[in-house]
């Protein structure tokens, strides 16, 4: 199109239709900028309006992605998270606000309704679910695509196996601190997540958000990146999806793009077949302790932890006892203990989900 050079020419408030395509009545106006955009199109926007989309995950990333997704005009959004918005989400989590946090909304509902308020043309379905073995193929059978904004490995490791296996391409990111990076997984075109990274790394290694704070504008810009590859998938345009995984540090001011290694004949699921998150076979598993109001997880990959690595993260975030068999913190209303074999036991709560969020969100899975 050559318009590059007149960027501002045509402003959003002028609303120029100079060079506008003739009005069709199947596309409603609001998608004008996209249509008129020649990487979507019509045809990609009809595309885009026929398509189905689940983020797992509703927090920083899921947040920025599903507005962007819904105010583009995706079909169906399905939005599923198991938290509740608190306030120290609101730095971030740019769908939320104070009210939200005052009714104790699960964050998949608060998303919901937001959403229905911003582009009541899309089919939104706000899910308060755990992402696990059992409940993934109900979770995300049917959709055209996965975004990962989920805030651990156990869950990544999980929706690849799902993705690889039902051929359904995903979109990996993850942020820290102003850290963040990003790529596509194309089942059958792609290195899947165990290509890239063989395993999950053992817990308490990986810092979080939790423990480590993150900036907002990492995560819009993850998010966002993830939000364009999304819409470029959906809109038909899979050759222009990025090949290479995209690294940012906004404070180091670093913006890198690496080769994926090609897909691994020898990798255990997009070479090999085989499923083990989704088997159940590796990843976390809990049990609720009768009359305790406490839930034990215990990692089926038989990762250790390193306490002391443990201790000092966990004293940034709460009050810490230990001796040399275990770390205690108090958290909130949550007590956390962990042992050296990456058990932990979740006091204060009897409900698996809120104890695996509280996990993953200081110990990491
Ligand atoms: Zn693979």
């Amino acid at each position: 199109m050559g318009m590059k050079t007149g960027i501002g020419a045509d402003s959003e408030a002028t609303g120029g239709t100079a060079g506008a395509p003739e009005p069709d009545p199947a596309i409603p106006a609001r998608y004008s900028r996209q249509v008129l955009f020649e990487g979507i199109g019509r045809e990609g926007q009809e595309r885009l309006m026929a398509s189905r989309v689940v983020l797992v995950g509703c927090g920083a990333l899921g947040t920025v992605q599903a507005s962007l997704l819904a105010r583009a005009g995706v079909g169906t959004l399905r939005i599923i998270d198991r938290d509740f918005v608190e306030e120290s989400n609101l730095q971030r989590q740019i769908l939320f606000d104070e009210e939200d946090v005052r009714t104790l909304l699960p964050k998949a509902v608060a998303a919901e309704r937001k959403l229905r308020t911003v582009n009541s043309l899309v089919r939104v379905e706000g899910l308060v679910e755990d992402l696990n073995a059992a409940t993934i193929t109900r979770l995300l059978e049917g959709f055209d695509l996965i975004v990962d904004a989920t805030d651990n490995f156990d869950a990544r490791f999980l929706l690849n196996d799902f993705a690889v296996r039902s051929g359904v391409p995903w979109i990996y990111g993850a942020c820290v601190g102003s850290y963040g990076l990003t790529f596509p997984v194309l089942p059958g075109e792609t290195a899947c997540l165990r290509c890239v990274f063989e395993s999950a790394p053992p817990p308490g290694v990986s810092p979080s958000c939790d423990t480590a704070g993150v900036i907002g504008p990492v995560v819009g810009a993850i998010a966002s990146l993830q939000a364009a590859e999304a819409l470029k998938i959906l809109a038909g345009r899979r050759e222009r999806v990025s090949r290479r995984m995209t690294v940012i540090d906004l404070w180091d001011n670093r913006h890198d793009a690496i080769d994926l290694p090609p897909r691994d004949p020898a990798c255990p699921c997009c070479g090999r077949g085989e499923y083990p998150y989704l088997d159940g076979a590796l990843g976390a598993d809990t049990t609720t302790l009768c009359g305790r109001n406490s839930v034990q997880i215990r990692r089926r990959d038989g990762g250790r932890l390193d306490l002391d690595e443990a201790a000092r993260r966990l004293a940034a975030v709460g009050s810490v006892e230990r001796n040399r068999f275990l770390v205690r913190a108090d958290i909130d209303a949550y007590r956390l203990t962990v042992f050296a074999d990456g058990r932990a036991i979740v006091g204060g709560t009897s409900d698996p989900a809120v104890a695996k969020s509280i996990y993953a969100r200081y110990i990491g899975a």
